[in-house]
């Protein structure tokens, strides 16, 4: 079985090179990507047999010029067509399809079938950053994951290697899964005792963490934090970074759509995996937004063709930066907004996805925040003071949250201990409440 081996080194020693073409060679490139899959989808794929339509031209070409009248495919597609968006014949060598399901934040689980080949873009786009960061992929990295009784503490579950199987010093490396049940003082002792390097669990997680490691004056020092599940705020990061000494590593992923972008090591944006994932940023009509707008984050996975996703909204707001300086041509995403942000609705109609200002935050000397619709025009912003003397300026985070959002929006405010996680161990800090009652959901 060297022949899947062969194609993972192949692709990663493309990405290292790939990431400095110029814009009009990778675009060619994603065309012809994309020009496989739409013939893949439309052949193969009964969801697709019509959609695709307005691209195709008479004789069977592709009109670029009229991608943008393709529709957008949503989260709803995903349960309710389930099955016809399921490929009744694969490309040859794309390996078997294998089955997972997707929480997300709200809603109804998901589930998404990905193939050998999506996997294999995965690692070839998670080692090139980790390249861009300098990680040691001989050292122990530390995962807090999951629920599988073999990773319970104090043993967690050794997994081996996570670096390129290619590579001489990744030999040495091991990744240990933790279970998600250990408390943070596990999670403190066994990092300490693997002497571990690199740890990854949501950032709410890490920044509570490093809370506890400061607080009880321990000597718990990590070369990078690895944030997953939820999007690490500047404070997450400070927290890390005084506590750890560790830089953060934030990567922009979805079940979806695999590997998205990863932050660039120079430049303040994220680059974009651009050989392995469209990614477009559109208004309300599926349109692109001006530049440097914020839109609906619009992801075309061109590996996936067991499930192929042509133009999937998977929810979450951003807006693409500036070129980066680094000299790496990647586009960049300045900055995800939200992920999977709840969209505020107002009796009049108007909707608004939106996030409320940090300054909000430091006005009501906040900690962690949850920022709920409960009403038709009523507001709850639940957060955790930063201590039990901290005094919260109310006036002013009621005008930054009526400038955002509603400028008639009652709001009022709950002091909590903190912010409960969802049952799939997510942190929601915007949730519309008030519209899935009216849903009926
Ligand atoms: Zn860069």
């Amino acid at each position: 079985m060297s022949q899947p081996r062969d194609l993972q080194h192949e692709f990663y020693d493309m990405l290292m090179e790939s990431q400095y073409w110029l814009p009009e060679t990778m675009r060619a490139y994603q065309r012809s990507q994309l020009a496989q899959l739409l013939r893949h989808a439309r052949a193969n794929v009964p969801f697709y047999e019509k959609r695709l339509d307005p691209v195709f031209t008479a004789s069977g070409d592709i009109d670029w010029d009229r991608w943008e009248e393709l529709p957008i495919v949503t989260r709803h597609d995903m349960s309710a067509h389930r099955d016809e968006m399921l490929a009744r014949e694969m490309p040859k060598g794309h390996g078997a399809a294998g089955t997972i399901s997707s929480s997300g934040s709200t809603g109804r689980p998901i589930q998404i079938t990905s193939n050998r080949l999506t996997v294999l873009a995965a690692n070839a786009n998670r080692w090139r950053a980790h390249r861009w960061h300098d990680l040691d992929w001989s050292a122990t990295y530390t995962a807090r994951a999951g629920s599988d009784e073999r990773a319970n503490y104090p043993d967690g579950l050794v997994r081996g290697p996570w670096g390129p199987p290619w590579d001489p010093s990744a030999r040495l490396g091991r990744v240990i899964e933790l279970h998600s049940n250990a408390s943070m003082e596990q999670n403190i002792e066994f990092l300490q005792r693997t002497a571990s390097r690199y740890y990854s669990t949501g950032p709410k997680t890490l920044h509570v963490m490093a809370l506890e490691v400061e607080r009880r004056g321990l000597d718990l020092k990590l070369h990078y934090v690895l944030a997953h599940g939820g999007h690490a705020d500047d404070q997450d990061k400070a927290a890390c970074l005084r506590v750890f000494g560790a830089r953060t590593l934030e990567h922009y992923s979805s079940k979806e759509a695999g590997q998205i972008a990863y932050p660039c090591p120079t430049g303040n944006g994220m680059h974009i995996n651009a050989e392995s994932v469209l990614v477009e940023i559109v208004d309300a009509d599926g349109r692109a937004v001006p530049r440097g707008e914020s839109g609906r984050v619009i992801v075309t996975p061109f590996v996936s063709t067991a499930q192929p996703l042509i133009r999937y909204d998977q929810g979450d707001i951003a807006r693409f930066g500036s070129p980066c300086q680094c000299g790496r041509h990647l586009q960049t995403i300045a900055a995800v907004e939200g992920r999977s942000i709840a969209i505020f609705t107002h009796p009049d109609g108007r909707r608004i996805a939106t996030m409320l200002s940090e300054k909000a935050r430091s006005a009501l000397q906040a900690t962690f925040w949850q920022i709920a619709q409960v009403g038709p025009l009523e507001f709850e912003i639940r957060y955790v003071p930063q201590s039990p003397q901290a005094t919260a300026d109310e006036a002013v985070a009621i005008a930054m949250f009526r400038d955002s959002f509603f400028s008639d929006a009652q709001v009022r405010f709950v002091r909590v201990r903190d912010i409960p996680l969802t049952a799939a161990g997510k942190f929601i800090e915007y949730i519309n409440e008030w519209s899935s009652i009216e849903a009926g959901t």
